[in-house]
């Protein structure tokens, strides 16, 4: 069996990883796989239901409904080869979910990568605060780096830009203590 390989990113939420994701896929010719975007589509989809909201409001999903929706997804056929994954895992339960898969779908031969992007938390709210997006097109902007020709609309197809709804301060902050918590306990796992 060839070796599948694995990346997986590690950062604080909305400082970028999804963009450095993109290009590393692009880069490596593997698919990125998002679970923040395949549980919008499968929310959107009807085949997600979520406790109170808990995503609008900045909280994670529980271990066993995120890992059901992102193994369908990396047992596609496009994932063999390998793929970047991002906003994955981030609990000590779902390393090992991750890990137990890894042993038995993939026989072991998966050649894992964890890159950690580490930014202050000054930086990481104010990538939070001018992001946008384009309801209409799916456009990503930022108004602080890369913003949009005329303020506030697409330069796409003109349609007026939007935030997402957890990029509010009251739910980024909530985003961030849940960052900080689970995460040092992925990345001390994945360290030894
Ligand atoms: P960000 O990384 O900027 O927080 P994402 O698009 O990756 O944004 O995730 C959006 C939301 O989806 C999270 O706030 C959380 O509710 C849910 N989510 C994404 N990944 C996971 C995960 N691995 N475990 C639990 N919940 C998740």
């Amino acid at each position: 069996m060839a070796t599948t390989r694995v990346f997986v990113l590690v950062a604080p939420p909305g400082s970028g990883k999804g963009t450095q994701g993109v290009l590393l896929a692009r880069r490596l010719d593997l698919p990125h796989v998002s679970t923040g975007d395949e549980l919008r589509v499968s929310l959107y989809g009807g085949r997600l239901s979520q406790p109170n909201g808990a995503m609008g409001r900045g909280q994670l999903l529980d271990d066993n409904t995120v890992w059901r929706i992102l193994r369908t997804r990396l047992e596609q056929p496009d994932c063999s080869r390998g793929f970047i994954l991002d906003g994955f895992p981030r609990t000590f339960r779902q390393v090992c979910l991750f890990d137990e898969w890894t042993e038995s779908a993939l026989l072991g031969a998966a050649d894992v990568l964890v890159i950690y992007l580490h930014l202050g938390m000054d930086e990481v709210r104010k990538r939070n605060d001018g992001r946008r997006f384009c309801p209409s097109c799916g456009r990503d902007y930022n108004v602080h780096y890369y913003p949009p020709r005329t303020p506030e609309v697409c330069d796409v197809c003109a349609t007026r830009l939007a935030r997402r709804a957890d990029c509010v301060p009251e739910v980024l902050e909530r985003r961030l203590a849940a960052y900080e918590k689970s995460t040092s306990v992925v990345l001390n796992t994945y360290s030894q």
